[in-house]
């Protein structure tokens, strides 16, 4: 079975080729330089670069794979949630290529799609269930910080997510505050490799309340109180290293703290996590020290899985087609806010 699949939901451009599971391409397009000049993802921007650049993505990534256009079985395409204008791009292009080839088309959950990248292992990368297991899986993007319950293949529960910024989001504007580039995220994992963690005590939202929600907008309050607080701070290059180091530790204590509670209240024995935050260096440690500790598995999505990336969409279309799901019809629309719970309904 021969997969072309599409991602187009926030600011990375993906195609991915996937053969009998295995991912023989995934071409990603990412605009990160575009948006870092605004601070931000500006949607209108995201869309149009999208319809530059998915055809020459597309034809890379079939040149890439060695896969003839008439070989591909089925064509899917993230379906939501995410940027209206951005999904548009994707799904209608994914469903015009299903018709012209008269192939299924399936419009995929983008969280759901996450799901699934931290079992993309080996290399060449392939999707591996055979140590499925029920687990509990961590989603942490620019978009989102979301806690999935994963009790079967294609059968999940969401436990809880975040009630204002998302983790990613946290580093960002917190970066921002800093004086750091957008995105921040990979500039405070680097810059904390140095600092002391323990320099500054910041708020550890909603980490005693018993649920599994998050909470990080405060924090990134904290940070702009501080600075305006120690003005002095500004400019030394230590004193950087240190905030970054005690901000990254808030985020990730609270994420690795919920996440393993949670595994252990459900009685899971396994714990994923993905999502481009998860490229984080000090909170891959922290989780693999905590699952350690609880006697938990821990299956972390390579980095390349971590962000944005159409193989985890051409990962889940082929589950559903090897479950029986029937195909999402060539018309169908875009769902922007489309919820994990009702991934199948
Ligand atoms: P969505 O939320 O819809 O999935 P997104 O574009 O925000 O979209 P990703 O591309 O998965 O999601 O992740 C980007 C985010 O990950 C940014 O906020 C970035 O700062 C963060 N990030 C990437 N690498 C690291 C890192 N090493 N440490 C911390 N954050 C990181
Ligand atoms: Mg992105
Ligand atoms: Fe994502």
């Amino acid at each position: 079975m021969t997969v072309l699949a599409i991602e187009t939901s926030c600011d990375e451009t993906g195609v991915a080729l996937m053969v009998n599971g295995i991912v023989r391409a995934n071409a990603v397009a990412s605009q990160v330089r575009l948006h870092a000049e605004y601070g931000g993802v500006v949607p209108e921007l995201a869309a149009r670069e999208h319809l530059r650049n998915l055809l020459p993505v597309a034809r890379s990534a079939i040149q890439t794979a060695g896969v003839a256009p008439e070989q591909i079985d089925l064509v899917a395409a993230t379906r939501g949630p995410g940027l209206p204008t951005a999904l548009l791009i994707g799904l209608k292009a994914a469903q015009a290529m299903a018709f012209a080839l008269e192939r299924p088309f399936y419009g995929v959950h983008h969280h759901e799609a996450h799901l699934y990248s931290p079992w993309l292992a080996d290399e060449p990368a392939r999707l591996d269930l055979n140590r499925f297991e029920p687990h509990v899986s961590l989603i942490v993007s620019g978009g989102h910080t979301l806690l999935v319950h994963v009790e079967a293949p294609l059968r999940h529960r969401l436990l809880g997510s975040t009630l204002d910024d998302a983790a990613g989001e946290c580093f960002d504007k917190t970066g921002k505050l800093l004086g750091l580039p957008y995105p921040a995220g990979p500039v405070i994992d680097r810059m904390a490799e140095h600092g002391n963690p323990r320099a500054h005590h910041f708020p550890r939202p909603l980490l005693e309340e018993p649920n599994d929600d998050f909470s990080f907008s405060g924090l990134k309050t904290a940070v702009r109180y501080f600075l305006r607080d120690n003005p002095g701070l500004i400019g030394d290059e230590t004193a950087l290293r240190n905030l970054c180091a005690s901000v990254q530790a808030a985020i990730v204590e609270v994420l690795v703290a919920k996440t393993v509670r949670a595994a252990c209240r459900l009685g899971v024995r396994l714990v994923t996590a993905s999502g481009g935050v998860a490229c984080n260096r000090a909170l891959r440690k922290a989780l693999q020290e905590a699952c350690a500790a609880h006697d938990l598995k821990l299956r972390l999505a390579t980095p390349a899985f971590c962000t944005d990336n159409a193989a985890m969409v051409a990962a889940l279309a082929l589950l559903q087609a090897q479950h029986g799901l029937p195909p999402t019809g060539p018309d169908a629309e875009i769902r922007p806010d489309w919820s994990l719970d009702e991934a199948h309904a």
